[in-house]
């Protein structure tokens, strides 16, 4: 027998409904390309959001099927998540970042009807339309287009109903083999994140917050943050624009509180404010992930009084894993106790199992020091990507993540490497995520990468390639001698060579797989 509680779907269209009737004056501003402002409230996001569910409708678009969004972050893409999940359509957030032949396929794959583009983006869809196959409507959402499309509907829409586990988005994962693939996100677990992501020791978000995303909504949600920010009430500010004096601008104006963006992100607001005077405002919490936060990152904002949460995760995972914050205790470890602490991927938050094991699938234990495959499972981790016969979870649930790392006695979760970016020397692995976070330490770095070189002997060794910071003139002794304070001498790279730039991801990380193909002939010394 059942218990006699209430049915009641978690479906995140209710997040929107609330902001409206709890928080409805509560603003959202937006901060255009073209460098424009405009500022509306969550009762009108929530009003515009089923205008437009009908204008989808009219359009003929069908419960289950795709509307795609090709944009940065403002108040129109804001308002088009909620409107096509209204209606029961699926929310297909593409990275305009990635490659064409990608762009070409994710569409077509996610069978995509509808595209709401920017501005900034329509030479990318007009080059594009040829190879899409589905897609029936382009509408441009910051040129008048979409406020006319939408303006005229009546605001009297009632949200589609249906199971909890209906779902709701697609991301795609620009994987490092074969085609990429696409995670489909439910209601429930979105709601399920998104109750954990707004707790103290995650995003620590409240009513009193102002939240300034700056991490795109293509990626990952913008790791959730529009589905947290109406749960709480928050003001919530978005911006089109990552260049970092129109950041600055918006955190004083706005009086940002919380903001959240990869470390890439921060090194430019950091080296900023460094060299303009700006500060960080009223920014009393930041998070940081996507890829490793550097210490002197983390001691940056620590010194001006901003609490880091260093987070861990991936579009498989909705994408919050771990989130680092202070554990019991924190008041009594010494300063460089707790930087250590904060330096490591964080803590597991209930709904989240992690686990690792070694080649043969063995678990490791949990003691700091073992290192293995690190495997996740729970409510808002894939099970299967779109389309695929095959469930991407193993029978017990656990999804391979593709990351090495560590668990530590005192909870937090350390990675160590991407499994196919750990070299290989001697049958040991040297973990080229903790050279590069060496490196960066060491004054005159401003970004370091890396990758295993074949080697006879050793089967590969470490070559090390750095980009001086402005101004700088570091040589490779000096690198060498910092680097010597923190790692073991075997972990030496074989080579050290200065370069002007590293490639990137289209998420923005370091692309191992690009430096690899340069660096296909390289000689070690
Ligand atoms: P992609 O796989 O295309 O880069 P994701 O955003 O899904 O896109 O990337 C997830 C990966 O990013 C993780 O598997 C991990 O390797 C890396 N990552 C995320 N957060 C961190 C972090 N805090 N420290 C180190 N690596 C991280």
């Amino acid at each position: 027998a059942l218990g006699a509680m209430q049915d009641w779907p978690l479906r995140v269209t209710r997040l929107v409904d609330h902001a409206e009737r709890e928080h409805g004056g509560r603003e959202v501003v937006s901060a255009w390309a073209d460098g424009s402002m405009t500022r509306t409230t969550w009762r009108e996001v929530a009003a515009q959001a089923r205008r437009m569910a009908r204008a989808l409708e009219k359009l003929g678009i069908r419960k289950g099927e795709r509307v795609a969004t090709m944009a940065m972050n403002h108040g129109h893409h804001l308002t088009s998540w909620y409107g096509a999940i209204g209606m029961g359509a699926i929310l297909h957030t593409i990275n305009p970042r990635l490659f064409c032949d990608q762009l070409a396929y994710i569409a077509n794959h996610a069978e995509d009807r509808v595209l709401l583009y920017d501005k900034a983006f329509a030479p990318l869809v007009e080059s594009l339309k040829g190879e899409w196959r589905s897609i029936e409507h382009y509408i441009c959402m910051d040129d008048g287009e979409f406020t006319d499309w939408v303006g005229s509907e009546g605001d009297d829409y009632r949200w589609a109903e249906g199971d909890e586990r209906e779902p709701i988005g697609l991301c795609y994962t620009s994987g490092t083999t074969g085609n990429p693939k696409g995670v489909l996100y439910e209601h429930r677990s979105t709601m399920l994140h998104t109750m954990m992501e707004v707790t103290p020791d995650i995003f620590g978000m409240s009513a009193r917050s102002t939240v300034l995303p700056i991490v795109p909504m293509f990626h990952a949600n913008a790791w959730g943050v529009p589905w947290a920010a109406p749960m709480t009430g928050c003001k919530l500010v978005l911006s089109a624009d990552y260049r970092p004096q129109q950041l600055c601008d918006l955190f004083r104006n706005e009086g940002v509180t919380h903001s959240a963006g990869v470390p890439t992100v921060w090194l430019g607001m950091i080296e900023h404010i460094e060299r303009t005077g700006e500060d960080v405002a009223q920014l009393s919490h930041v998070t940081i992930g996507g890829s490793a936060a550097p210490r002197a990152m983390i001691q940056w904002f620590r010194a001006r009084g901003v609490q880091v949460g260093h987070a861990w995760g991936m579009t498989e995972t909705s994408p919050i894993g771990t989130c680092g914050a202070p554990p019991a205790g924190w008041d009594e470890m010494t300063d460089a106790e707790q930087l250590d602490f904060i330096a490591r991927q964080g803590r597991i938050p209930f709904g989240v199992e992690l686990r690792i094991v070694d080649d043969a699938g063995t678990e490791l234990p949990r003691d700091g020091k073992a290192s293995g495959r690190l495997q996740a499972r729970g409510p808002w981790v894939v099970q299967r990507y779109f389309k695929e016969e095959r469930d991407a979870a193993d029978a017990d649930g656990w999804f391979d993540t593709g990351d090495v790392a560590a668990l530590h006695p005192d909870g937090t979760m350390q990675i160590t490497d991407r499994s196919k970016d750990v070299i290989k020397s001697g049958g040991e692995w040297i973990s080229s995520i903790e050279l590069e976070n060496c490196a960066v330490g060491c004054p005159g770095v401003a970004e370091a990468a890396a990758i295993g070189i074949p080697h006879p002997k050793w089967d590969e060794r470490p070559l090390l390639l750095v980009v001086r910071a402005a101004g700088s003139d570091v040589q490779e002794a000096a690198i060498r001698a910092h680097l010597s304070q923190h790692i073991a001498k075997w972990w030496q790279p074989d080579a050290i060579e200065f370069v002007n730039e590293l490639p990137h991801t289209a998420t923005g990380k370091l692309s191992k797989k690009t430096l690899r193909e340069q660096f296909a002939g390289y000689r070690l010394p």
